[in-house]
């Protein structure tokens, strides 16, 4: 850690830490930390045997300004104390330089703003919104991490374009429940959210009814296939056909869903398959064309690419 530091630089220590010991270690941040705690937890990919036993892993954080030297010895100790309840990785230590700050601040912590309307914020922040703005309120959780993947803002996106008020729309793999819920906010008329994550259903569930749109949703363990292992109660719609289905999980799942894809939609329906990655994107072209789907649009930032479908 450089000695001589300027006020505007800001020192990150985050621990790496299971879902019991975050919350302790999120204790201590609370108490020591500019902001507080920052969860980074999250629902690592579980091989297809173990569908249901997908374990929260990640890192909890928090900042100080890097010349507090005293505080930083606080946490160092309270954290040396946890470690004898609970088995704790040596905290890691980063100085950021104030756009880094700003842009971690943002991302972990304040206002987001995707598209034309929508409004990302946590429950904290208080904003009246412009005439036309959508809020959608979010507390950032363990299903998915606090500042906004590239792949959700290009669905947020892409959901302004092509859902209409009065629509039925499908949100297969819901995570945080956040597009079920921007589906609502733009007007759709009823709303199915999907996961095959119990966690991630459970945080819907509360993100669903702090945003006000329960009337709008209906929310469900399951999807479009069930798994092998599915556990009685997993939902599959049988034989709804949506307006708007909106998918964002990875390009070789959304290519192994996509004839139940095609099934899903009305004559006049439209697809939004984001979470695809530049370089596995033919994977997903390749069945689209294969079940009948034609691409109308692609929508990318950085290196994640959306695409918007229907019926051929
Ligand atoms: N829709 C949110 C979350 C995307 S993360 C967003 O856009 O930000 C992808 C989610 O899909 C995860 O919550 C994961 O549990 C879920 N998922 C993975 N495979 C799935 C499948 N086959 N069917 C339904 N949901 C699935």
């Amino acid at each position: 850690m450089p000695l001589e530091c300027d006020l505007s630089e800001w020192l990150e220590i985050s621990v790496s830490v299971d879902g019991e010991a975050a919350e302790a270690v999120s204790q201590v941040f609370n108490r020591y930390g500019v902001g507080g705690a920052v969860l980074e937890l999250r629902v690592l990919d579980a091989p297809d045997d173990t569908y249901y036993s997908v374990a929260p892993k990640g890192s909890v954080k928090t900042y100080i300004p890097v010349e507090d030297e005293d505080t930083r010895q606080k946490i160092e100790r309270a954290l040396w104390l946890l470690g004898r309840l609970y088995p704790l990785p040596e905290p890691q230590f980063k100085v950021l330089a104030a756009r880094d700050w700003a842009e971690a601040w943002r991302q972990n912590f304040g206002l987001q703003r995707v598209g034309c309307s929508f409004v990302i914020k946590p429950p904290w922040e208080a904003y009246t919104p412009a005439p036309g703005e959508r809020i959608i309120e979010l507390e950032p959780g363990m299903a998915f991490g606090t500042g906004l993947h590239p792949s959700t803002r290009l669905c947020l996106m892409a959901l302004e374009d092509y859902l209409s008020p009065g629509d039925s729309a499908l949100d297969l793999g819901t995570g945080s429940g956040i597009l079920a819920i921007a589906a609502a906010r733009l007007g759709a008329n009823s709303v199915l959210a999907l996961d095959i994550d119990p966690v991630a259903v459970n945080e819907a569930r509360s993100n669903i009814e702090r945003n006000g749109v329960s009337q709008q949703v209906r929310l469900y363990v399951g999807s479009l296939i069930p798994p092998a292992n599915a556990k009685p109660g997993f939902y599959v719609p049988q034989g709804q056909r949506f307006d708007c289905v909106v998918v964002n999980i990875l390009a070789e799942i959304i290519a192994s869903l996509a004839p139940r894809l095609t099934g899903s939609l009305k004559p006049t329906g439209r697809i939004i398959a984001s979470g695809i990655i530049e370089e596995r994107l033919d994977i997903v072209l390749d069945a689209f064309a294969k079940f009948g789907l034609a691409i109308r649009e692609e929508k990318r930032e950085q290196d994640w690419v959306a695409l918007i479908a229907t019926l051929r």
